[in-house]
This record gives structure tokens, C-alpha cells and sequence, in this order.
């Protein structure tokens, strides 16, 4: 079977590792963790990050930094992966899920304008979701498949809203909007992922990357225990949300190959497009003249075809030894989140159960990517 994404290893992950079990420092304090970070800042447009342990719990602690509160609504895109609800829910809080933009598959900004203007109202210092009687609290963008969103509306809305803006950039380290890498676009906060299907892996972490040192402090304290002195005092309920020595080994080596493996990524989600441009039926994923994006993951947007045969491609493949799967299972269509408050949902109803991905790992042979495009175009030609 050819997988869909695993990690290549092939730089000084084990040198590094090595250096860990050998100095002793495995955990949560080592040269490796601020190496790590100080690689990522320099590799997004931020002015540090704070590592963590995974991309969900950077992402909730950067909510909680920028005052997300118990109660409040966070605006977001019902196409993501669930991690970034639950993120919310963690919060206490809950998503007010909006749709994606046609031609990007990220949020909508005059969608998410209309539905300000329409639904909300300031009540004191706080803006109202006026049909629940809830605060919103926070505008959280999903770069999806490493795609920035429409970063300059977004935040100028952000402004505009008095709301806080957090991206979800799980996957999206490399990518570029105007030329501007995707922590330096306006957000707050952006959170990276480096899970072991992400482009760049620590084997599993995250980071929080901002602009603002103060606000990047204030996710330290709540990642660390909220820990004052040395004394076991700790100010307020924090989190113990570190990454460790040994996952920063294995992300440094890995962010060493970070330029390597964002245009191998782009070769094949290239090749991919060009070999597909003749089934008629055929989309690329969207990226929009404005926007670089880090394509974490590629494959097929079939529009016009109804899901089951997706679904009879898919087996297909993977009886032809193509790992070829899914993509996300919107927010609003999961079971926890179902009664959120939620906008209509044409774009993200449409795609979804009609998206295939493919083989897309950084160390795909040639060879491999020409045997997955001769079993696509083979499976297509078989169901007619
Ligand atoms: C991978 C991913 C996450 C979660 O990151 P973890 O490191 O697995 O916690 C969140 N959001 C999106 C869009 C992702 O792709």
C-alpha cells in the first residue's frame, strides 16, 4: 500500500534524539524546545512561540489568552477538523460555525460581515450573538490544507468587531499570503501542528506563534502550570501543555527540511493536477493567485459526482493498493456540535463527502505518484 502522508526521517532526528538520551534532558526543559521554537518564529514571520504539546492544546490555551471565556461564542469554519471545536469547547465556550469561500475552502469574509451586522449587537463592552444571548469572543480562521484564509479582511473585521483573531495553521507553516508568511497576517495567535501527519513532525506538538511578546508570555504561563517563582506558587488554574526535549529533537531536525518539504508537497499536489486535468469531472484543491499554499495534503474535488461513487473510488484505490482517503466530516454534521449556532452551509454541504485525498508524503517516489495516477485515472475509467 502506498500510505498518504508518513514523516520522512531522513535528516538528524536520530543525532538529535541521541543528544537527548545521552545529555539527560528528555523532557520539558533542553536546548531543543527553545531551538525549536525560535526555528519556527523565524519560519512563520512571528516574534516567538511558545511549543506545546500538540496543535489542540496550543490552540486552547491561545483562546483562552486572548480572553475566550466559559459561555462566549468563537466564530470559526465548519469545514476543519474537529480539533478545532473541541478546542473551543475547552474553553467552555462553543463554535458559531460559518462556511468556506468557493474558491478557497477557508472562512468567508463577507459571510462571517453579513452575519456581524445582522446578528450581534454591542451590549457594554461585550459584542452579543444576539438569537443566543452569548458573547462572541473570538474570530478563529482554519488555513485549510495549509491555504491561508483571506488574512487582510479578516482582521480589518477583527478590528472593526473589537474581536480577537486566532488562526488554526495546523498545517499551513510555509505558506504565504501576498508574499507574507502565515503568522505575520494580521492574527493575534496562530497555532501550528506538528502531528505525525502534519508536513513537519515532532512525532506530535504544537505552537502558539504571535507578534505580540506580552501575549506570547501569557501562553507560556498558562502552558506551564501557571507557575510563579520557584516555590510550587501558581497564580490561576494553567495547564500542563509542554512539549518535551525529545519531540523538539525530532521538530528541529525536521524544521531543517521544512523548505524541502513544503515544495515537495507543492511538486506533487502540481503533478497531481496537471495528471488530472483531462478527467472532466476533476477539480484541484483551490489556491487562489493571492495565496502560497503549504499543500499539506492533495488529491481530487470531484463537484459533480455523487458521494457513493467517491466513496466506490476510494474502495477502489485502496484495492489497487492507493491509500487514498476521505477529508474532514464537517463540525456542524458531528454529534457534539450539532445544536451550535451555524449559518447555511452550501459550500462545505457540496465538498466535503465529494474530496479524495492521495499519497502526499514528503519522500513520494515518482515512480509511486505515477502508479497512484494510473490507478485514478483506471478506477474513474471503470465506474464510467
Ligand atoms: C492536525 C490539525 C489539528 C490538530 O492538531 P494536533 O496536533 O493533532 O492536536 C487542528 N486543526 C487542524 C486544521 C488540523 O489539521
Amino acid at each position: 500500500m502506498i500510505p498518504l502522508a508518513v514523516p520522512t526521517m531522513t535528516g538528524k532526528e536520530r543525532d538529535y534524539l541521541l543528544e537527548c538520551v545521552e545529555t539527560n534532558y528528555v523532557s520539558s526543559v533542553g536546548s531543543f524546545v527553545t531551538r525549536f521554537e525560535e526555528m519556527v518564529a523565524t519560519a512563520s514571520g512571528a516574534a516567538g512561540t511558545v511549543a506545546t504539546s500538540a496543535g489542540t492544546t496550543a490552540l486552547h490555551a491561545a483562546l483562552i489568552a486572548v480572553g475566550v471565556k466559559p459561555g462566549d461564542l468563537v466564530a470559526t469554519a465548519s469545514f476543519t477538523f474537529i480539533a478545532t471545536a473541541n478546542a473551543i469547547s475547552h474553553c467552555g465556550a462553543s463554535p458559531w460555525l460559518f462556511d468556506v469561500g468557493a474558491d478557497d475552502w477557508t472562512m468567508d469574509p463577507h459571510q462571517l460581515t453579513s452575519a456581524l451586522e445582522r446578528d450581534t449587537s454591542r451590549q457594554g463592552t461585550a459584542l452579543v450573538h444576539r438569537p443566543t444571548g452569548r458573547r462572541v469572543a473570538a474570530i478563529l480562521p482554519v488555513f485549510t490544507l495549509g491555504l491561508p484564509a483571506r488574512m487582510d479582511e479578516i482582521s480589518a473585521l477583527g478590528r472593526r468587531f473589537g474581536l480577537p483573531v486566532v488562526v488554526d495553521g495546523a498545517a499551513a507553516l510555509g505558506a504565504t499570503y501576498r508574499d507574507r508568511p502565515s503568522a505575520s497576517l494580521g492574527a493575534d495567535l496562530t497555532m501550528f501542528s506538528f502531528n505525525g501527519n502534519k508536513t513537519v513532525t515532532a512525532g506530535g506538538g504544537g505552537a502558539v506563534a504571535g507578534t505580540d511578546l506580552a501575549l506570547l508570555r501569557r501562553v507560556r504561563h498558562l502552558t506551564t502550570t501557571a507557575r510563579v517563582g520557584d516555590d510550587y506558587t501558581h497564580d490561576e488554574v494553567g495547564y500542563n501543555y509542554r512539549m518535551t526535549n525529545l519531540q523538539a529533537a525530532v521538530g528541529c531536525a525536521q524544521m531543517e527540511s521544512l523548505d524541502r518539504f513544503v515544495a515537495a508537497k507543492r511538486r506533487i499536489a502540481g503533478r497531481y493536477n496537471s495528471a488530472f486535468h483531462s478527467i472532466r469531472d476533476a477539480c484541484a484543491f483551490p489556491e487562489p493567485e493571492d495565496r502560497r499554499s503549504a499543500c499539506w495534503f492533495s488529491g481530487l474535488y470531484l463537484p459533480t459526482v455523487a458521494p457513493d461513487v467517491v466513496v466506490a473510488l476510494r474502495a477502489s484505490l485502496v484495492a489497487a493498493g492507493v491509500d487514498a482517503r476521505p477529508f474532514w466530516r464537517p463540525v456542524h454534521l458531528q454529534a457534539p456540535y450539532q445544536n451550535c449556532p451555524a449559518g447555511p452551509m452550501a459550500v462545505t454541504d457540496r465538498i466535503w463527502n465529494r474530496i479524495l485525498t492521495l499519497p502526499c508524503s514528503t519522500g513520494l517516489a515518482e515512480h509511486e505518484q505515477e502508479q497512484v495516477i494510473a490507478a485514478v485515472h483506471a478506477a474513474i475509467r471503470a465506474l464510467g
